[in-house]
Protein backbone atom coordinates (compact mmCIF):
# COMPACT_ATOMS: atom_id res chain seq x y z
CA UNK A 1 0.00 0.00 0.00
CA UNK A 2 2.58 2.27 0.54
CA UNK A 3 4.34 1.69 -3.03
CA UNK A 4 0.96 1.74 -3.96
CA UNK A 5 0.59 5.49 -2.38
CA UNK A 6 3.71 6.85 -3.85
CA UNK A 7 2.85 5.59 -7.67
CA UNK A 8 -0.20 7.11 -7.27
CA UNK A 9 0.26 10.21 -6.41
CA UNK A 10 3.68 10.82 -8.55
CA UNK A 11 1.29 9.74 -11.55
CA UNK A 12 -1.70 11.91 -10.32
CA UNK A 13 0.87 14.83 -10.78
CA UNK A 14 2.76 13.96 -14.23
CA UNK A 15 -1.04 13.36 -15.10
CA UNK A 16 -0.24 9.52 -16.50
CA UNK A 17 -2.91 7.15 -16.43
CA UNK A 18 -3.53 3.95 -15.69
CA UNK A 19 -5.27 1.10 -17.41
CA UNK A 20 -5.81 -1.90 -15.20
CA UNK A 21 -8.27 -5.10 -15.54
CA UNK A 22 -9.97 -3.70 -18.35
CA UNK A 23 -10.24 -0.03 -16.98
CA UNK A 24 -8.65 3.18 -17.87
CA UNK A 25 -8.28 5.22 -14.58
CA UNK A 26 -6.72 8.59 -14.00
CA UNK A 27 -5.27 9.29 -10.57
CA UNK A 28 -5.83 13.00 -10.20
CA UNK A 29 -9.46 12.00 -10.61
CA UNK A 30 -11.41 11.64 -7.13
CA UNK A 31 -13.62 8.26 -8.34
CA UNK A 32 -10.06 6.41 -10.04
CA UNK A 33 -8.46 6.99 -6.91
CA UNK A 34 -11.29 5.13 -4.61
CA UNK A 35 -11.37 2.28 -7.35
CA UNK A 36 -7.97 2.35 -7.17
CA UNK A 37 -7.34 1.98 -3.74
CA UNK A 38 -9.74 -0.65 -3.44
CA UNK A 39 -8.34 -2.25 -6.00
CA UNK A 40 -4.65 -2.17 -4.13
CA UNK A 41 -6.06 -3.02 -0.68
CA UNK A 42 -7.48 -6.17 -2.41
CA UNK A 43 -4.17 -6.89 -3.79
CA UNK A 44 -2.20 -6.90 -0.76
CA UNK A 45 -4.96 -8.76 1.40
CA UNK A 46 -4.81 -11.35 -1.03
CA UNK A 47 -0.85 -11.69 -1.51
CA UNK A 48 -0.78 -11.45 2.69
CA UNK A 49 -3.19 -14.77 2.73
CA UNK A 50 -0.94 -16.42 0.40
CA UNK A 51 2.24 -15.64 2.09
CA UNK A 52 0.19 -17.06 5.31
CA UNK A 53 -0.88 -19.84 3.76
CA UNK A 54 2.17 -20.93 2.69
CA UNK A 55 3.55 -20.79 6.16
CA UNK A 56 0.81 -22.04 7.54
CA UNK A 57 1.14 -25.36 5.48
CA UNK A 58 5.35 -25.63 6.24
CA UNK A 59 4.58 -25.29 10.03
CA UNK A 60 2.31 -27.73 9.78
CA UNK A 61 4.36 -29.98 8.24
CA UNK A 62 7.36 -29.37 10.07
CA UNK A 63 4.96 -30.08 12.88
CA UNK A 64 4.24 -33.36 11.46
CA UNK A 65 7.23 -34.50 11.39
CA UNK A 66 6.54 -34.57 7.49
CA UNK A 67 9.45 -34.27 4.86
CA UNK A 68 9.12 -31.12 3.34
CA UNK A 69 11.36 -29.46 0.23
CA UNK A 70 14.17 -31.18 -1.86
CA UNK A 71 15.18 -34.92 -1.33
CA UNK A 72 18.86 -35.25 0.31
CA UNK A 73 21.47 -36.82 -1.11
CA UNK A 74 21.11 -40.28 0.24
CA UNK A 75 17.44 -40.24 -0.22
CA UNK A 76 15.01 -41.02 -2.98
CA UNK A 77 11.45 -39.79 -2.99
CA UNK A 78 8.47 -42.58 -3.25
CA UNK A 79 5.27 -41.54 -5.65
CA UNK A 80 1.78 -42.26 -5.49
CA UNK A 81 1.73 -44.16 -8.63
CA UNK A 82 -1.55 -42.32 -9.50
CA UNK A 83 -1.25 -39.04 -8.30
CA UNK A 84 2.82 -38.61 -8.94
CA UNK A 85 2.72 -36.78 -5.65
CA UNK A 86 5.83 -37.24 -3.44
CA UNK A 87 4.52 -39.41 -0.67
CA UNK A 88 7.67 -40.47 1.56
CA UNK A 89 11.30 -40.58 1.45
CA UNK A 90 12.87 -43.46 1.63
CA UNK A 91 16.69 -44.56 1.79
CA UNK A 92 18.53 -44.55 -1.72
CA UNK A 93 20.07 -48.04 -1.46
CA UNK A 94 23.33 -46.41 -3.23
CA UNK A 95 23.52 -43.16 -1.72
CA UNK A 96 22.70 -43.96 2.08
CA UNK A 97 25.73 -46.12 2.56
CA UNK A 98 27.80 -43.15 1.15
CA UNK A 99 26.12 -40.91 4.08
CA UNK A 100 26.96 -43.02 6.52
CA UNK A 101 30.48 -43.79 5.33
CA UNK A 102 31.32 -40.32 4.99
CA UNK A 103 29.88 -39.49 8.53
CA UNK A 104 31.78 -42.19 10.00
CA UNK A 105 34.98 -41.14 8.06
CA UNK A 106 34.63 -37.55 9.03
CA UNK A 107 34.42 -38.97 12.64
CA UNK A 108 37.50 -40.45 13.04
CA UNK A 109 39.30 -37.61 11.54
CA UNK A 110 39.52 -37.61 7.78
CA UNK A 111 40.24 -34.52 6.32
CA UNK A 112 36.88 -33.51 3.72
CA UNK A 113 39.07 -32.42 0.90
CA UNK A 114 40.62 -36.27 0.98
CA UNK A 115 37.38 -37.82 1.02
CA UNK A 116 35.74 -35.42 -1.39
CA UNK A 117 39.08 -36.75 -3.91
CA UNK A 118 37.99 -40.27 -3.29
CA UNK A 119 34.74 -40.30 -3.64
CA UNK A 120 35.76 -38.16 -7.12
CA UNK A 121 37.91 -41.02 -7.54
CA UNK A 122 35.50 -43.87 -7.29
CA UNK A 123 32.91 -42.15 -9.78
CA UNK A 124 30.02 -41.29 -6.70
CA UNK A 125 28.07 -38.90 -8.47
CA UNK A 126 26.80 -35.91 -6.09
CA UNK A 127 22.94 -35.61 -6.26
CA UNK A 128 23.77 -32.35 -8.55
CA UNK A 129 25.55 -33.66 -11.58
CA UNK A 130 27.26 -30.99 -12.86
CA UNK A 131 30.01 -30.43 -9.91
CA UNK A 132 32.22 -33.22 -8.10
CA UNK A 133 32.39 -33.33 -4.06
CA UNK A 134 34.14 -30.60 -2.63
CA UNK A 135 35.14 -30.56 0.89
CA UNK A 136 32.29 -27.59 1.26
CA UNK A 137 30.17 -29.83 -0.44
CA UNK A 138 30.72 -32.89 2.41
CA UNK A 139 30.77 -30.86 4.82
CA UNK A 140 27.15 -28.92 4.32
CA UNK A 141 25.89 -32.43 3.68
CA UNK A 142 27.33 -34.35 6.78
CA UNK A 143 26.09 -31.34 8.80
CA UNK A 144 22.25 -32.00 7.62
CA UNK A 145 20.24 -32.92 10.80
CA UNK A 146 17.60 -34.47 8.20
CA UNK A 147 20.20 -37.93 8.27
CA UNK A 148 19.25 -38.47 12.07
CA UNK A 149 15.70 -37.94 11.35
CA UNK A 150 14.91 -34.73 12.33
CA UNK A 151 12.75 -32.18 10.95
CA UNK A 152 14.11 -28.18 10.70
CA UNK A 153 12.09 -25.30 10.64
CA UNK A 154 13.59 -22.36 8.92
CA UNK A 155 17.24 -24.14 9.82
CA UNK A 156 15.80 -25.05 13.52
CA UNK A 157 15.04 -28.21 14.60
CA UNK A 158 11.78 -28.67 15.71
CA UNK A 159 11.45 -32.68 15.93
CA UNK A 160 11.81 -35.90 14.50
CA UNK A 161 10.84 -36.76 11.26
CA UNK A 162 8.64 -39.54 9.71
CA UNK A 163 11.26 -40.92 7.41
CA UNK A 164 14.37 -43.44 7.97
CA UNK A 165 17.33 -42.08 9.93
CA UNK A 166 20.68 -42.78 8.36
CA UNK A 167 22.74 -41.90 11.25
CA UNK A 168 22.20 -41.62 15.21
CA UNK A 169 21.22 -38.08 17.10
CA UNK A 170 24.24 -38.89 18.50
CA UNK A 171 26.37 -39.36 15.65
CA UNK A 172 25.14 -35.83 14.19
CA UNK A 173 25.57 -33.99 17.09
CA UNK A 174 29.09 -35.39 17.09
CA UNK A 175 29.65 -34.23 13.44
CA UNK A 176 28.07 -30.43 14.41
CA UNK A 177 30.26 -29.96 17.64
CA UNK A 178 33.19 -31.15 15.33
CA UNK A 179 33.03 -29.40 12.48
CA UNK A 180 31.63 -25.70 14.22
CA UNK A 181 35.66 -26.30 16.12
CA UNK A 182 37.24 -23.65 14.26
CA UNK A 183 40.99 -26.08 14.86
CA UNK A 184 38.88 -28.17 12.49
CA UNK A 185 39.93 -25.28 9.73
CA UNK A 186 43.19 -27.43 9.19
CA UNK A 187 41.70 -30.14 8.10
CA UNK A 188 40.47 -28.97 4.85
CA UNK A 189 42.28 -28.41 1.97
CA UNK A 190 40.64 -26.75 -0.85
CA UNK A 191 41.07 -23.24 -1.22
CA UNK A 192 39.79 -20.39 0.01
CA UNK A 193 39.29 -22.19 3.08
CA UNK A 194 40.31 -19.45 5.97
CA UNK A 195 38.73 -16.49 6.20
CA UNK A 196 41.68 -13.89 6.43
CA UNK A 197 44.25 -15.23 4.11
CA UNK A 198 45.19 -12.58 1.33
CA UNK A 199 42.54 -10.24 3.36
CA UNK A 200 44.29 -8.93 6.10
CA UNK A 201 47.41 -7.53 5.64
CA UNK A 202 50.70 -6.86 7.80
CA UNK A 203 50.92 -3.88 10.20
CA UNK A 204 54.79 -3.92 9.55
CA UNK A 205 55.61 -4.55 6.04
CA UNK A 206 52.08 -3.95 4.46
CA UNK A 207 52.28 -7.64 2.87
CA UNK A 208 49.68 -9.91 2.55
CA UNK A 209 48.80 -12.58 5.33
CA UNK A 210 48.82 -16.08 4.68
CA UNK A 211 47.98 -19.36 7.06
CA UNK A 212 50.31 -21.43 8.30
CA UNK A 213 50.73 -24.52 10.57
CA UNK A 214 52.71 -24.45 13.74
CA UNK A 215 54.03 -27.23 16.29
CA UNK A 216 54.34 -30.55 13.64
CA UNK A 217 54.30 -33.82 15.26
CA UNK A 218 53.35 -36.78 14.22
CA UNK A 219 51.57 -39.82 15.05
CA UNK A 220 49.90 -43.64 14.57
CA UNK A 221 46.62 -44.14 13.95
CA UNK A 222 44.56 -46.87 14.16
CA UNK A 223 45.07 -49.01 10.97
CA UNK A 224 49.20 -48.36 11.64
CA UNK A 225 50.01 -45.72 9.47
CA UNK A 226 51.45 -42.74 10.59
CA UNK A 227 50.02 -39.26 10.04
CA UNK A 228 51.03 -35.38 10.71
CA UNK A 229 49.03 -32.83 12.78
CA UNK A 230 49.83 -29.42 13.72
CA UNK A 231 49.01 -28.14 17.30
CA UNK A 232 47.83 -24.86 16.10
CA UNK A 233 47.35 -22.34 13.19
CA UNK A 234 48.04 -18.92 12.67
CA UNK A 235 48.12 -15.94 9.95
CA UNK A 236 51.66 -14.68 9.23
CA UNK A 237 52.86 -11.68 7.26
CA UNK A 238 53.50 -13.12 3.45
CA UNK A 239 56.43 -11.67 3.00
CA UNK A 240 58.96 -11.85 5.99
CA UNK A 241 56.97 -13.17 8.98
CA UNK A 242 57.18 -10.00 10.35
CA UNK A 243 53.96 -10.71 12.29
CA UNK A 244 51.73 -13.99 13.81
CA UNK A 245 48.77 -14.31 15.62
CA UNK A 246 46.54 -17.68 16.43
CA UNK A 247 44.29 -18.01 13.33
CA UNK A 248 40.64 -18.77 15.11
CA UNK A 249 41.70 -16.12 17.83
CA UNK A 250 41.88 -13.73 14.69
CA UNK A 251 38.64 -15.10 13.17
CA UNK A 252 36.77 -15.03 15.52
CA UNK A 253 37.19 -11.42 16.80
CA UNK A 254 36.97 -9.94 12.95
CA UNK A 255 33.86 -12.45 12.88
CA UNK A 256 32.17 -10.77 16.21
CA UNK A 257 33.06 -7.24 14.47
CA UNK A 258 31.48 -7.95 11.21
CA UNK A 259 28.30 -9.81 12.66
CA UNK A 260 27.51 -7.20 15.47
CA UNK A 261 27.82 -4.29 13.30
CA UNK A 262 25.43 -6.05 10.65
CA UNK A 263 23.24 -7.30 13.47
CA UNK A 264 22.43 -3.59 14.85
CA UNK A 265 21.43 -2.08 11.41
CA UNK A 266 18.02 -2.41 9.99
CA UNK A 267 18.73 -1.17 6.32
CA UNK A 268 21.13 -1.48 3.52
CA UNK A 269 21.19 2.21 3.63
CA UNK A 270 22.88 2.50 6.81
CA UNK A 271 25.99 0.88 4.85
CA UNK A 272 26.47 3.47 2.06
CA UNK A 273 29.73 4.82 2.03
CA UNK A 274 30.76 8.78 1.74
CA UNK A 275 30.75 8.25 -1.92
CA UNK A 276 27.71 6.37 -2.56
CA UNK A 277 25.80 9.28 -0.80
CA UNK A 278 27.43 11.67 -2.53
CA UNK A 279 26.51 9.58 -5.83
CA UNK A 280 22.58 9.45 -4.85
CA UNK A 281 22.62 13.07 -4.08
CA UNK A 282 24.55 14.10 -7.81
CA UNK A 283 21.44 11.58 -9.22
CA UNK A 284 18.74 13.30 -7.55
CA UNK A 285 20.10 16.86 -8.43
CA UNK A 286 20.62 15.77 -11.84
CA UNK A 287 17.35 14.60 -12.26
CA UNK A 288 15.74 17.81 -10.22
CA UNK A 289 17.42 19.66 -13.55
CA UNK A 290 16.01 17.91 -15.70
CA UNK A 291 12.73 17.91 -13.97
CA UNK A 292 12.62 21.14 -14.01
CA UNK A 293 13.41 21.84 -17.81
CA UNK A 294 10.19 19.59 -18.15
CA UNK A 295 8.56 21.61 -16.35
CA UNK A 296 9.88 24.62 -18.65
CA UNK A 297 8.76 22.75 -21.98
CA UNK A 298 5.29 21.93 -20.79
CA UNK A 299 4.82 26.13 -19.89
CA UNK A 300 6.32 26.50 -23.07
CA UNK A 301 9.42 28.18 -22.03
CA UNK A 302 11.74 26.07 -23.84
CA UNK A 303 11.50 24.06 -27.16
CA UNK A 304 11.23 20.68 -27.54
CA UNK A 305 14.56 20.67 -29.18
CA UNK A 306 16.08 21.54 -26.44
CA UNK A 307 14.35 19.51 -23.86
CA UNK A 308 15.91 16.95 -26.12
CA UNK A 309 19.29 17.90 -25.84
CA UNK A 310 18.80 18.54 -22.10
CA UNK A 311 18.24 15.27 -21.85
CA UNK A 312 20.44 13.52 -24.14
CA UNK A 313 23.47 15.59 -21.71
CA UNK A 314 21.45 14.64 -18.56
CA UNK A 315 20.26 11.33 -18.85
CA UNK A 316 23.74 9.25 -19.20
CA UNK A 317 25.17 11.59 -16.21
CA UNK A 318 22.48 10.47 -14.18
CA UNK A 319 22.78 6.93 -15.02
CA UNK A 320 26.85 7.02 -14.41
CA UNK A 321 25.80 8.49 -10.93
CA UNK A 322 23.06 6.35 -10.50
CA UNK A 323 25.54 3.17 -11.09
CA UNK A 324 27.57 3.96 -8.37
CA UNK A 325 25.10 4.70 -5.95
CA UNK A 326 24.15 1.88 -6.41
CA UNK A 327 26.86 -0.96 -6.59
CA UNK A 328 26.44 0.04 -2.59
CA UNK A 329 25.86 -3.66 -1.05
CA UNK A 330 26.75 -6.78 -2.29
CA UNK A 331 23.85 -9.36 -1.80
CA UNK A 332 26.00 -11.35 0.71
CA UNK A 333 25.96 -8.91 2.93
CA UNK A 334 22.56 -7.99 2.87
CA UNK A 335 21.46 -11.38 3.71
CA UNK A 336 23.41 -10.67 7.15
CA UNK A 337 21.37 -7.40 7.59
CA UNK A 338 19.16 -7.64 11.04
CA UNK A 339 18.98 -10.12 13.92
CA UNK A 340 19.34 -13.35 11.85
CA UNK A 341 22.89 -12.28 11.12
CA UNK A 342 24.84 -14.92 13.02
CA UNK A 343 22.14 -17.84 11.83
CA UNK A 344 22.88 -16.55 8.36
CA UNK A 345 26.82 -16.66 8.30
CA UNK A 346 26.94 -20.28 9.90
CA UNK A 347 25.51 -21.34 6.51
CA UNK A 348 27.51 -19.56 4.14
CA UNK A 349 30.32 -20.98 2.10
CA UNK A 350 33.53 -19.71 3.04
CA UNK A 351 33.92 -18.09 -0.01
CA UNK A 352 30.67 -15.74 0.83
CA UNK A 353 32.13 -14.79 4.18
CA UNK A 354 35.53 -13.61 2.82
CA UNK A 355 33.17 -11.46 0.31
CA UNK A 356 31.28 -9.79 3.13
CA UNK A 357 34.56 -9.41 5.23
CA UNK A 358 36.06 -7.42 2.49
CA UNK A 359 33.46 -5.32 1.86
CA UNK A 360 32.76 -4.17 4.86
CA UNK A 361 35.98 -4.07 6.97
CA UNK A 362 39.71 -3.65 6.40
CA UNK A 363 42.05 -6.05 9.20
CA UNK A 364 45.91 -5.14 10.16
CA UNK A 365 47.78 -7.69 12.20
CA UNK A 366 50.06 -5.26 14.74
CA UNK A 367 53.22 -6.41 15.68
CA UNK A 368 53.12 -7.40 19.22
CA UNK A 369 55.53 -9.22 21.89
CA UNK A 370 55.91 -12.57 21.10
CA UNK A 371 54.50 -15.12 23.46
CA UNK A 372 51.97 -13.05 24.65
CA UNK A 373 48.90 -13.69 25.23
CA UNK A 374 46.18 -12.79 22.67
CA UNK A 375 45.68 -8.98 22.81
CA UNK A 376 42.76 -8.25 20.78
CA UNK A 377 44.21 -4.74 20.26
CA UNK A 378 46.62 -6.32 18.15
CA UNK A 379 44.53 -6.74 15.47
CA UNK A 380 43.05 -3.60 13.71
CA UNK A 381 39.58 -3.86 12.31
CA UNK A 382 38.94 -0.81 10.38
CA UNK A 383 34.92 -0.36 8.53
CA UNK A 384 35.27 0.60 5.66
ZN1 LIG B 1 55.25 -8.11 7.11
Amino acid sequence: MGEYAELRDLCAERGVLWCFSGALLDPSKPGDRLSSVVAAAFSEHESDLIVERVRRAQRANAQEGKAHGKVPFGYRAVRDPDTGKIEKRVPDEKQAPIVREVVRRVLDGEPLYALARELNDRGVSTSKQSKGWTAASLSAMVKRPTYAGLRTHLGVVVGTGKWEPLISVEEHEQIVALMSDPRRLTHHGVEPQYLLTGIAVCGECGGRIRRRRNGRYSKRTGDGSERTFYEYSSYSCFEGGCVSRRQHLVDALVREAVLQRLENIVSVDELADPEQKEAQKAARDLRKRLDDAVAEFARGDLTAARLAHAEKLLLPEIEKHERRAQKIVPPEVQRLIGPNARSQWQAMSMVDRRMVIRSLVSVTILKDRPRREFNPKSVAIKLI
